[in-house]
């Protein structure tokens, strides 16, 4: 496979959610917003900076991203701490406050230069905070996008015990495909129906360090439909740009060959587990107290959200 301008337009009325961007930081300097429309990107899920204290800034500007183009991102944020146990309260106060989940999440990492050293990643899928925090993404029906590097071994054992402990709670394996052939990927898919996978296109069909062809994944794909989502992880490979890292998502789609599974991957999979959010305490307060007009039993997190932003409540 390669690149195939012509998917941009044969698959644009599917509406696709970016579920890993790096771009809270960066995205109206790099004129991201206007790439993503073209190439037909409807939503992205944003953070920055992860697992370091300069993420803090990051999940700032990833929700002051979202209250500017609310129709264009799902903030999640990743500034807290793997070992100090009032990094609880931090994300909890988030979760409250309308970001629709935690991530992306340095779960392990040894190989990867960028975040193997990051200061607040986690040793393996069970460390520090980690439980605590499954816990409440069950909770608050959140998902979790967690970096887990090398994909087998230790890592991948704890994150076993994190899926049968946390049946709740819905974990995300971020750019699952990178170093990873698909049996590994079925044999934890078929195991754990909490599991979903972020599959990073761009990666397998452009890195020159990738070794599984972008066919090999697609009987996976087809198989476990409802389980995946595609992502660009803000085009960060080798020999990539978001022009390929998007292409490279329509191709997934194409190879699938099935009108229903290719809505399902492009969309509809992540926007099912936005929509199941509910308000928060702290938003429905928020609205109560601006006596603003709503029908609680209809209201979700993104309505609620959307209500607090259109009303500018969020700045007072
Ligand atoms: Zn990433």
């Amino acid at each position: 496979m390669g690149f195939r301008p012509d998917l941009f337009h044969k698959y644009k009325h599917l509406g696709l959610i970016d579920v890993h961007n790096h771009d809270a930081d960066y995205y109206a300097e790099k004129g991201s917003i206007a790439i993503w429309e073209r190439y037909h990107i409807d939503k992205t899920v944003l953070f920055g900076s992860i697992s370091e204290p300069a993420a803090m800034v990051s999940d700032k500007r990833s929700w002051k991203a979202y209250t500017k183009y609310p129709e264009k991102f799902y903030p999640f944020f990743s500034g807290f701490s793997m070992y100090d146990e009032g990094a609880l309260a931090v994300v909890k106060e988030k979760l409250e406050k309308g970001y629709y989940g935690v991530g992306e999440t340095v779960a392990a990492s040894t190989y990867s230069p960028l975040t193997s050293k990051l200061q607040w990643k986690a040793q393996h899928p069970m460390d520090g905070n980690l439980p605590a925090i499954y816990e409440l993404c069950a909770q608050y029906k959140v998902p979790i996008l967690l970096h887990i590097d090398p994909p087998f071994g230790e890592p991948i054992d704890r994150l076993k015990e994190a899926l049968r402990a946390f049946p709740d709670t819905k974990f995300i394996f971020a750019h699952a495909n990178v170093y990873n052939p698909p049996e590994r990927m079925e044999n934890l898919l078929s195991r754990h129906t909490n599991l979903y996978i972020d599959f990073f296109a761009g990666f397998t069909v452009y890195d020159p360090n990738n070794q599984y062809a972008l066919e090999s994944y697609i009987p996976l794909i087809r198989n476990y439909s409802e389980r995946f989502f595609l992502s660009t992880d803000s085009a960060t490979a080798r020999n990539l740009n978001y022009e390929k890292a998007i292409n490279a998502m329509y191709e997934v789609i194409d190879l699938c060959e099935d009108e229903a599974i290719g809505e399902q991957i492009a969309r509809r999979n992540f926007l099912e587990i936005i929509e199941a959010q509910p308000a928060t305490r702290t938003q429905i307060d928020l609205i109560e107290r601006n006596a603003l007009e709503y029908d609680m039993k209809a209201m979700n997190k993104r309505m609620a959200n959307e209500l607090i932003i259109a009303n500018k409540l969020d700045e007072r």
